[in-house]
């Protein structure tokens, strides 16, 4: 046996079973976790002499993190029927904490998620702890799928259809209050009380005989009159679909299982469940987004070097320079997980407008949805704005967020890096210029990188820190450190024009323009990068980036790689009409609001007029290629080009940077689902349409080799 989990007791009649693996952060319901956990029920289940059981972790702050995902990946393929079989075994399994001669109890501290959480919903009852990381919930739709041990058929009988449906469609979780409103805890108590709260309930329930009466409920239909479910079908799979553009099934099939099953006794509804969730086991966006899951905890754990022997330096202060969009952006960031900052600019009406953004930044309360002047108080303590540089070098990182001019920025570097102390990195926010030429006059050009955040800071989780020729694997470590310790998803990428997101969103933004020219309808290109999957199309994202930042950061690339895509002469002509997008009221679409939705613009035609060459009509189909495989051959060359360390970067970069679909599961990883062959027959018709879209060396020899992207 493993020795996962061990048996002790707490009291001579109240067993405890302790789950810790040793070899892992989080417990995991591997299979053999679940065989060993039988073997533990089926000697306690002997005993006669048991009043309760407990179930708990023995990793502080973290009762049992879900299923291992990892076995799921290596059983794609497996018949439906074997799903069936699977979920039925683990319900079956998990319906002995319902069935034994003892009240079962779950004392979670911690996350208790996914398979844990029907774990836990299976007991009798369930204690949690105050702990700020206790959390409960289903996450199984953010993979695809939802939970099959029985998650859909507890949960309702527990809890109510409606929260249930809530909690399971959504995959959000809740805190340890929520739990005791809804009747999911018996008790909150600190974490050093749990096994004392959990005693207490054994032998409370053992007194009063509820849990049996609970235990006889629970396996009837859910009480609940035809309207009502009729009215929570129609509102909520409304909602579901509006949520989920059409892209995500889970959620909607989740939904079904939980109003079919509501109305059968829980054995019928357990078979439903296994049905339903066979039907998306192994699903092309199942598994699409269980890579996501990878691509995440990958990310997490990456530390950003590729050897254990540098540790990264704690920051503890922040000094931002220039107070616009991005600097007020990065200030709030970094205030909101309580890192001081003192930031400046060298416009003090600027600086002025900044901090009014920083402010309304941090003072915005997620639950509420509205600005909570308490959190405005309480960070603004942390926020030291000045115009001098005195407050700013004594930071322990100094990120430079200035108007994107190489002259500026060396210039500003060459003042601050002398008052900087030794120790401290300095670090630029550039979206173009190379780090190894903002560093050429540096002194210490090993504590100098990129920290590159994406636009809005508030939403978008990527940060890429670039790697110059002489930074060391120090900075690199530290800045990867710094930019989880704010929340952020950081991947490292070598210096080259564009880094790695913006050189894979030029191709396709260049494309969008080639195809206009083409004579394709704006209307058809917005609508094809978004039925793909894509947040808004190409020309929203003109609009919305500016057309004069997409126009300077096109040149860089357009400069570095002349044959591939030479300059579109449309975009100028838009900027010298004033065009700029968003900011001026009027780009691709016209805007009543400055951050409000365009809508057409009739005067557009006639600028666009003396570009349209004109063309044969595409089918949506060629409108989707004509798009991504440009941005998928330019990946190739990223690879290539040494500029990530790791393909799945690439893929994770382009997920949280620019909002890549992930039901894809990434842009190597679906063409990986195709073959490198499939994508160069993909590629032969355009070849006509110049270097743009010839098969690279590295797709090539991937198709002659048989070769995927990812390992
Ligand atoms: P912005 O124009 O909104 O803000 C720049 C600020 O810098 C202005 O307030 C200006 O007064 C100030 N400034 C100029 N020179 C200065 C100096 N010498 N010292 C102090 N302050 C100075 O620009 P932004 O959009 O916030 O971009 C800032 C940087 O971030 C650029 O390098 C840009 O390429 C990069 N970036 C921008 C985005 C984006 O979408 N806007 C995304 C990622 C990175």
């Amino acid at each position: 046996m493993a020795g996962i989990i061990s048996r002790q007791f707490l009291e001579p009649d109240i067993a405890v079973l302790v789950l810790d693996d040793p070899h892992k952060g989080a417990n995991v319901l591997s299979r053999s976790v679940l065989d060993e956990f039988a073997a533990h029920l089926t000697e306690l289940e002997r005993r006669s002499d048991l009043a309760g059981l407990i179930v708990r972790s023995g990793k502080p702050g973290s009762f049992i993190a879900g299923a291992d995902l990892r076995e799921f990946a290596t059983s794609f393929d497996v018949p439906r029927q074997s799903v069936v079989d699977l979920c039925r075994r683990g319900q079956e399994l998990f319906a002995r904490l319902s069935n034994g001669p003892f009240v079962t109890v779950a004392a979670i501290d911690g996350v208790c998620l996914g398979g844990g959480a029907e774990l836990a919903a299976w007991c009798d009852r369930r204690v949690f702890s105050t702990g700020a990381k206790t959390h409960y919930g289903f996450p199984e739709v953010k993979i695809g799928l939802f939970p099959g041990w029985g998650g859909t058929v507890r949960m309702p009988r527990m809890v109510g259809l409606g929260n249930a449906v809530e909690m399971i469609t959504s995959g959000e979780t809740i805190d340890p209050r929520a739990a005791l409103q809804l009747g999911l805890a018996s008790d909150v108590v600190a974490a050093d009380k749990l096994l004392q709260a959990a005693l207490a309930v054994v032998r409370a329930e053992k007194e009063s005989g509820d849990y049996l009466r609970d235990r006889q409920r629970w396996r009837q239909p859910v009480r609940i009159s035809e309207t009502e479910l009729g009215f929570l079908g129609a509102t909520a799979s409304g909602y579901i679909q509006q949520q989920t553009g059409g892209h995500y099934p889970a959620p909607l099939a989740a939904l079904e299982v939980l109003l079919g099953g509501a109305s059968l006794n829980a054995e019928a509804a357990l078979q439903l469940e296994a049905e339903g969730m066979a039907a998306l086991y192994g699903t092309p966006v199942n598994r699409a987004l269980i890579n996501v899951f990878f691509l995440t905890d990958r990310n997490k754990k990456d530390t950003g070097i590729d050897h254990a022997n540098v540790q990264a330096k704690p920051i503890r202060s922040v000094g931002v320079v220039g107070a616009g969009i991005m600097g007020a952006g990065i200030a709030a960031a970094n205030l909101k997980r309580d890192l001081p900052v003192t930031i400046n600019d060298s416009s003090a009406i600027a600086l002025a407008k900044g901090v009014t953004g920083v402010l309304e930044d941090v003072a915005y309360n997620k639950q509420t949805k509205q600005p909570d002047p308490q959190r405005a108080i309480k960070y603004a303590s942390l926020l030291n704005a000045t115009s001098t540089d005195l407050e700013l070098v004594a930071c322990d990182l100094v990120v430079e967020a200035i108007i994107e001019s190489p002259d500026l920025k060396r210039q500003l570097f060459a003042r601050l890096e002398p008052q900087l102390r030794g120790d401290a990195i300095l670090a630029s926010n550039t979206s173009t210029i190379p780090i190894s030429f903002l560093a050429q006059d540096l002194k210490r050009p090993d504590q100098f990188c990129g920290i590159h955040f994406f636009n809005p800071v508030r939403k978008m989780p990527l940060v890429e820190i670039i790697r110059g020729r002489q930074t060391s694997d120090q900075t690199v470590a530290t800045a990867v450190a710094y930019a989880k310790s704010i929340g952020k998803s950081p991947i490292v990428v070598n210096d080259g024009p564009g880094f790695l997101v913006n050189r894979l969103l030029f191709p396709y933004m260049n494309e969008a323009i080639e195809l206009l020219c083409d004579g394709v309808e704006m209307k058809q290109i917005e609508r094809a990068a978004k039925e793909f999957g894509m947040p808004m199309g190409p020309f929203t994202l003109y609009d919305v980036v500016g057309l004069d930042t997409a126009v300077y950061a096109g040149r860089v690339l357009a400069d570095a790689f002349p044959d591939q895509y030479p300059p579109s002469p449309l975009l100028p002509t838009m900027l010298k009409r004033g065009r700029l997008g968003q900011k001026t009221g009027v780009g691709f679409f016209q805007y009543k609001e400055a951050k409000g939705r365009g809508a057409p613009d009739p005067t557009l035609a006639e600028v666009c007029a003396p570009y349209v060459r004109g063309g044969p009509a595409l089918s949506a189909q060629q409108v989707t290629q004509r798009l991504f495989l440009p941005m998928l051959l330019e990946a190739t060359r990223v690879l290539q080009a040494g500029i990530v360390r790791d393909p799945r970067d690439v893929d994770l970069g382009l997920i949280f940077g620019l909002g890549f679909p992930p039901f894809k599961g990434g842009l190597l990883f679906w063409a990986d689902t195709q073959g490198a062959a499939k994508v160069l027959q993909l590629l032969k018709p355009y070849e006509s349409l110049g270097p743009r879209f010839a098969p690279t060396p590295l797709l090539s020899e991937m198709a002659k080799t048989k070769r995927n992207f990812y390992p």
